[in-house]
Parts: structure tokens; sequence; C-alpha cells
């Protein structure tokens, strides 16, 4: 966006039943997100504070973006997001302006998210833009909003990245991003399940999901998604989708994530 009225602020309407699997993912964000804006009175009370923001990392295509967004729908939370890239391609001094606003935004509609999405376009080590020093600019007016946020004030920033290398650690630190989560390929039961799910509404015959689980080991799962879409578009010349179509959708797809690139993710 140009400016930061370009920035939508929605309830979104993904629901966890929309998401195959990562069930412990969506447990773990609605303790750790969820129950600090919800409870605020009793998390006061106590004297507990809750994290101001949470970093989701890993492979493109497994579900950051839509576990936020069903996150913010199944807690009532508005949701506001913008993409790292977004905000740099601004005219100078924009980027610190657009971070401001957003901020400014997501404190009056509270209780809110606030998702970044590709935040180590921001993010990256100080000093990579060798020169410009728009990236230095940007990422230190987040930082000061991330610290402005105060505590229990219903505003939480969610990132997502599939670079955690490149994120600068001035991010992570506590009372910022401060609690990691990762957010791996689908497992056996998650592709399982998200086959399940897109077949809901396809007509088949002879498919076990549980095999076609196991053939797609490795792909993530917007790939599984997008198996299950070519299939049913194969179909419509025969009628109903067969292991054999699957099979074929399947061999089309070339999986975003090799299994070298998967150490990115681990110390
Ligand atoms: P990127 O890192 O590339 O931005 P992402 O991790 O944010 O990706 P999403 O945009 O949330 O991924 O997912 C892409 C698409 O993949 C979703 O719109 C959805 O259709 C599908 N998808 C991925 N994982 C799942 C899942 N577990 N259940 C249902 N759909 C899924």
């Amino acid at each position: 966006p140009r400016s930061m009225n370009d920035i939508k602020i929605e309830v979104p309407e993904v629901r966890w039943s929309d998401i195959g699997g990562l069930r412990d993912v969506q447990e773990l964000l609605s303790r750790v997100i969820s129950w600090p804006i919800i409870h605020q009175e009793r998390y006061r009370k106590m004297g507990i504070s809750a994290p101001r923001g949470v970093l989701m990392y890993g492979p493109p295509g497994c579900c950051k973006t839509m576990m936020a967004k069903a996150l913010a729908t199944e807690s009532n939370l508005n949701f506001l997001s913008v993409k790292g890239p977004e905000l740099l391609s601004m005219y100078v001094g924009e980027s610190e302006r657009a971070i401001r606003d957003l901020f400014s935004r997501a404190r009056s509609a509270a209780p809110a998210i606030i998702f970044f999405d590709e935040i180590d376009a921001l993010a990256t080590h100080r000093g990579a833009d060798r020169g410009s020093g728009v990236h230095d600019r940007v990422l230190a007016q987040l930082l000061t909003e991330l610290d402005g946020v105060e505590g229990l004030t219903g505003v939480v920033v969610i990132a997502a990245t599939n670079r955690p290398d490149r994120i600068d650690k001035a991010l992570l630190r506590p009372g910022r991003l401060e609690k990691l989560v990762y957010i791996p390929l689908p497992d056996l039961q998650c592709r399982e399940e998200i086959f399940k799910l897109k077949f809901e509404k396809i007509p088949y015959e002879g498919l076990d999901f549980k095999e076609c689980a196991k053939i797609t080991e490795g792909l993530s799962g917007a790939e599984v998604v997008a198996v299950c879409h070519n299939a049913a578009i194969e179909s419509i010349t025969c009628g109903v989708v067969t292991p054999e179509i699957v099979q074929s959708a399947i061999s089309n797809i070339t999986p975003q994530t090799s299994t070298e690139s998967l150490s990115l993710y681990h110390d």
C-alpha cells in the first residue's frame, strides 16, 4: 500500500476448523496471545505480564498467515496485516510514518492483532542495505513501537518469516517478539486432515486419504492444497477424482522446501 489507509482492519473469517492439523500450535497461540487479551483484568490482578509479540517461523506455505487469521477470528480480535516488503517500497520517511500509523490504528481498534508477514524484509541485520539506511530506520521505528505497546493494552504483534536467520536479534529481546513458534511442514496426520478437508466438496472414488498423506511427504500445506485443487480440475472431464489422478497431480508438483533447506530452521 502507498499509505496506511489502504490497510484494512478486519475480523477475518478463517476458523480453526479450516485448518488441517497443527492443533498444538493453535493451543499455544491461544494461550500466549488470546488469553492475556480476553482475561486482561485477571492477568493484571495477578501481576502476570504477557508477551507483546510472537515470531512464527518455518518453511513457506505452511499456514502461518492462516493461523494468525484464525486466531483473530476465533478470539474476536481485530486484525491488521502488512507485508514487510510493502513498507519498504514507500517514499523516504513514509515507511516510518506508516509503522507509527499502523500501531496507532491498532490501539484504536484494540483488542487487535498486528500481523507482519515477511518481517525479514524489514528486520534484516542492521547495515545489510549498504548505505541507504532505510532498513535501519524502519527497524528502529518498529522497535520503538514495540517497546511502546504498554503491557496489556490489547495490541499484540505476530510476525512471520521463512528466514529466521535474517532477523535482527534486537527484535527478539524480552518485551518484543519474545516468543518463537515453529510452524513445521505438515506431518502425516496433518496432510491426511488437509486431504479430508479439501475433499469434502470434491467427488472422488477409491481414494484412501491415509495413502494420499503417505505419498505427499515433504510437501508444504499449500502444496497439498494445490494437489487437491489440481486433481479436482482434472476430474472435470471424467467426473470423479481417482487415485491415479491424485498420483499424477502429485508428480506435477515440485516441493519448494528441500530437506537440506530445513536446516535453516534448526540450530
Ligand atoms: P508463506 O510463508 O509463503 O507466506 P504461510 O506459511 O503464511 O506462507 P499461508 O499463506 O497461511 O502460509 O498458507 C498458504 C495456503 O496453504 C493457505 O491459504 C491454505 O490454503 C493452505 N494451507 C497450508 N497449510 C494448511 C493447513 N494446515 N490446512 C489447510 N490449509 C493449509
